[in-house]
């Protein structure tokens, strides 16, 4: 949350994170303002629910106003400014979220399609209807492409919808929403701006579903008050993804991987690596070469094309991390690399831990920071049983020699999305999901899509029986 204390009333006060310096003043959405988009939103209904093809031109159409050369390189400026993606990476953001529009459109279709069969003498038809206006509550973390995953589905899918950004990126939030909105239609994406109490007051609206990514504990929040009425609820958690690096692993790339995926984004990544847990006859040289890697990583200004991490998000993402950093230490952690912090702004420099234990803050707690934490495990069964060992289940990744054996730990390891010797976000076409308290129903794939539906049956005579 923003420091309330310095905030004006009614108004979202941005900081640039690289320089600590303050970047702009965002109005807040008033309650009164809240109701009349969700109105607004519910009046546009009817005509958006009534054509496929017509919405998924309209949809396909948003995605080249934001890829357009100046639009494009206006809003990962942005990103960079409220948040601090280097600049190369907020451009990929934005390019590959909007990629992936026609895969959405594909699956959406196919999740629309009415189903038919029929048994005893009956029809029995399964249509799938949309579920009304939703609401999507997004992090700050992927500014786009994770809003753009739950405005297109739900979009595609026939509901209208309102879009709440996170208040540390309210400006990319509203850039995105007015490129996409513009020839929707009116009402048909709704934006409202602030933090938790406006987040809450959309939750408590008329509307029918939320379509959240975020923390668990705004995720429990959320649950809790969508009970009243019985919203439907999409909820894209945090994770403490594991990676397990077993004997036999290609230990340059498993290094590799470790090494870029912990510090990416400064770390702030919910499908990352959050522990590393090695097979101890490997340990050694595997910590050795994740230093050697970390020492490569480009830490500096973002909005430069060289740059490859950037600060974190704020000061207090910052505390959080060297907080669970004392805690290893206390706990006897090795500091393998130490990372010092940077002003002016809220840099974090890469971080190795070696000899983390499950006691630890670190081992148990998503960090959501630039540190690789490495565990020992003696063997197989007891590197799947720290992995297990967790309420998250999000992302895991498995590193061994290719084939049956590696495959089989992974298929032990319980995270709604695991990777084989590769990183492990969702192939296209797959859900994307979290596993425990990760997450609560998922996206993507036509199931994925069928979540922002309801299914109704209707039952008759088949024509013969009935004469
Ligand atoms: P957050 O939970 O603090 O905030 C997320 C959004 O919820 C913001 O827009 C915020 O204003 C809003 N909000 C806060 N309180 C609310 C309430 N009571 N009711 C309704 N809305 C409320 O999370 P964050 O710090 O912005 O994002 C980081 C978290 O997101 C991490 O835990 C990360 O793992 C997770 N995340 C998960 C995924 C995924 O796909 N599973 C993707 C990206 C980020």
């Amino acid at each position: 949350m923003l420091p309330s204390m310095q905030t004006p009333a009614g108004m979202i006060r941005t900081v640039n994170p690289a320089t600590g310096a303050p970047l702009a003043e965002v109005p807040e959405s008033t309650p009164a303002q809240v109701k009349e988009v969700v109105a607004r939103a519910r009046a546009a209904r009817g005509s958006w629910a009534a054509d496929f093809e017509a919405r998924a031109r309209a949809l396909r159409a948003a995605t080249q106003r934001v890829t357009e050369a100046a639009a494009l390189e206006a809003l990962a400026r942005s990103i960079t400014a409220e948040m601090g993606k280097p600049i190369t990476e907020a451009r990929a953001e934005i390019r590959g979220a909007m990629s992936r529009i026609d895969g959405y459109i594909d699956r959406a279709r196919a999740a629309l399609a009415d189903e038919r069969g029929s048994e005893h003498g009956l029809d029995v038809v399964v249509s799938w209807r949309p579920l009304g206006v939703v609401a999507v509550i997004a992090p700050w973390n992927y500014p786009v492409a994770t809003p753009f995953n739950l405005l297109a589905a739900a979009l595609l899918t026939g509901n209208t919808a309102i879009f709440k950004p996170s208040e540390y990126t309210p400006q990319t939030g509203a850039t995105l929403h007015a490129l996409l909105a513009e020839g929707l239609g009116e009402g048909v994406l709704g934006l409202v701006q602030g933090g938790g109490a406006v987040g809450a007051a959309l939750v408590a609206s008329d509307v029918d579903m939320i379509a959240f990514t975020g923390s668990i504990a705004t995720g429990q929040a959320i649950m809790r008050e969508a009970a009243g009425s019985m919203k439907r609820l999409v909820l894209e958690l945090g994770g403490k993804d594991p990676m397990i690096v077993l004997p036999g692993a290609d230990l340059a790339a498993a290094a590799r991987h470790a090494a870029r995926e912990s510090v990416r984004n400064a770390g702030q990544v919910c499908v990352s690596v959050e522990r590393v847990i090695v097979h101890r006859d490997i340990a050694d040289e595997f910590t050795r070469r994740v230093a050697e890697e970390v020492a490569r990583v480009r830490v500096g200004a973002p909005e430069l094309e060289g740059t490859e991490m950037g600060p974190m998000v704020s000061e207090g993402q910052r505390a959080r991390v060297l907080a669970q950093l004392v805690d290893a230490r206390e706990k006897g952690a090795k500091f393998v690399v130490e990372g010092a912090c940077r002003g002016p702004g809220f840099f974090l420099e890469p971080t190795v831990l070696d000899d983390v234990t499950t006691d630890m803050i670190i081992a148990r707690e998503e960090t959501f920071g630039p540190v690789v934490a490495i565990e020992r495990a003696d063997d197989t069964e007891r590197a799947i049983a720290l992995a297990n060992d967790s309420h998250y289940g999000l992302g895991a990744s498995v590193w061994g020699p290719e084939g049956a054996e590696t495959e089989a730990v992974a298929d032990r390891v319980e995270a709604g999305m695991v990777g084989v010797n590769r990183g492990l976000s969702a192939a296209a076409g797959a859900p994307w999901v979290g596993w425990k308290m990760s997450g609560y129903g998922y996206t993507r794939s036509v199931a994925g899509m069928r979540q922002f539906l309801q299914p109704r049956s209707r039952t008759s005579k088949t024509h013969d029986a009935a004469r």
